[in-house]
């Protein structure tokens, strides 16, 4: 899973300069001249166009550079090291902020999908349906759960996954088949299959659909 950004948020510095809360950000790649990493995902950064670092570092880079650029404070979590950056736009960094509030979902959706796979070992004995499609539907959750969670919904042998599995979209296509075809394969062995017209399951005997009572023949 990726990076718990939360710890980042907990205690989020002020730019001395303006006081303002620093913005989270995440790091670009690489540390633009001398070719190494941050040693962070994240860097706090001051956002805020009025500080008198972004304000004051137009003039100062030209006067120094002779180019079109400015300064952002910034702090590097873990240090207590004041730093600058220069950025080309009042813009730059201000789409990598990340959002708290999307941190939180995406570890609650990480949470989720633990207290699902930790109940994929007694899923097929105890009938419980629920965690495996939990995961197998989830196109955020690991591959190999999603790929176990195929195997036992087979083993588990319930038709009642089949319109789950169908109704969903895969974006990994090769999952898909594989989920689809443990439908199917399902089905078979329930004795049922799927209308041709209109999808509803019937019994793989029937020659006239129960529900949109077409000839099957
Ligand atoms: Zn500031
Ligand atoms: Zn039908």
């Amino acid at each position: 899973m990726a990076t718990d950004y939360r710890r980042f948020f907990e205690n989020i510095p002020t730019c001395p300069y303006c006081e303002t809360e620093l913005s989270v950000c995440e790091a670009p790649p690489v540390h633009v001249g001398d070719g190494l990493g941050w040693g962070s995902e994240v860097l706090y950064i001051c956002l805020n166009d009025e500080c008198k670092v972004f304000v004051n570092g137009w003039k100062q880079i030209e006067e120094q550079f002779g180019h079109n650029s400015s300064y952002r404070y910034m702090r590097i979590p873990g240090s207590n090291e004041s730093n600058v950056m220069m950025v080309g736009t009042a813009d730059a960094f201000k789409g990598s902020i990340i959002d708290l509030a999307e941190v939180e979902s995406q570890n609650k959706r990480f949470q989720e999908e633990k207290a699902a796979v930790a109940q994929f070992d007694t899923a097929v004995a105890d009938k419980n349906m629920a965690p495996l499609l939990r995961v197998l539907l989830d196109e955020a959750a690991t591959l190999a759960s999603r790929q176990r969670a195929v195997v036992l919904l087979k083993e588990l042998n319930d038709i009642a996954c089949v319109d789950a599995i169908r109704n969903h979209t895969f974006r990994n296509t090769g999952l898909g088949m594989e989920a689809n075809n443990a439908a199917s394969h399902v089905l078979e062995r329930n004795f049922k299959k799927e209308c041709p017209h209109c999808a509803e399951i019937i019994k793989a005997r029937a020659i006239v659909c129960m529900h949109c009572k077409r000839d099957l023949a």
